[in-house]
């Protein structure tokens, strides 16, 4: 028998930044073209909890894993971004949302610099629901994103046709409408 064959779940606020984060990144790929539409600045931050069996990153679960954050690697981002021909910044993991600190800095970096004139997506495995209910950072970082990708992997769900996601059960969320509708507004450019 399998053991472990589903992901955790974490009561709201069971996990938080603050005692979890080492603020380090596993990876930083400027000038890609898999993290989202168009060409995008992705950073992987380190450490998630959810321990998605078949997790597409395991390596980054552990919040030691790879180096620490610096305002060298975040001026190297932002002039990355200021290239015309780039869309925007995503971030994975990791789980971002365990590394709010990390996150919400550079983001808010990212809103003064080009203001909307960049997009942020950033990947999740809460759900959209779960992070309603969690720590104020997180709910902050959510705010000033504009596409979040939610939800586990779930292996029984695993689909390699699905657009940007692994699982069917993943949605790509328009973040600023399902703000205002209080309701999850899934991405218009969404084919499959
Ligand atoms: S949420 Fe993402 S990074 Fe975390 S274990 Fe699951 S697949 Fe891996």
């Amino acid at each position: 028998m399998i053991k472990n064959e589903l992901p955790n779940n974490p009561k709201p606020k069971e996990w938080l930044a603050d005692d979890l984060s080492q603020q380090y990144i596993a990876d930083y790929k400027p000038f890609n073209f898999v993290d989202g539409e168009g060409v995008r600045n992705s950073l992987y931050v380190s450490g998630c909890r959810f321990a998605c069996p078949g997790c597409y990153n395991k390596i980054a679960q552990n919040f030691h894993y790879g180096h620490p954050y610096t305002k060298e690697l975040e001026d190297q981002i932002i002039a990355d971004l200021a290239q015309s021909y780039v869309q925007g910044l995503t971030l994975l993991g990791g789980e971002p949302f365990l590394n709010t600190q990390v996150c919400l800095a550079l983001v808010k970096r990212v809103r003064q610099e080009f203001g909307h004139d960049k997009d942020i997506w950033s990947w999740t495995g809460y759900t959209w629901d779960e992070l309603q209910q969690e720590s104020a950072d997180k709910k902050e970082l959510l705010s000033l994103l504009d596409i979040l990708v939610d939800g586990r992997f779930i292996q029984a769900k695993k689909d390699l046709t699905l657009q940007f996601r692994g699982s069917s059960n993943q949605r790509i969320i328009d973040v600023p409408a399902s703000l205002a509708t209080n309701k999850v507004v899934i991405w218009k450019d969404l084919v499959h």
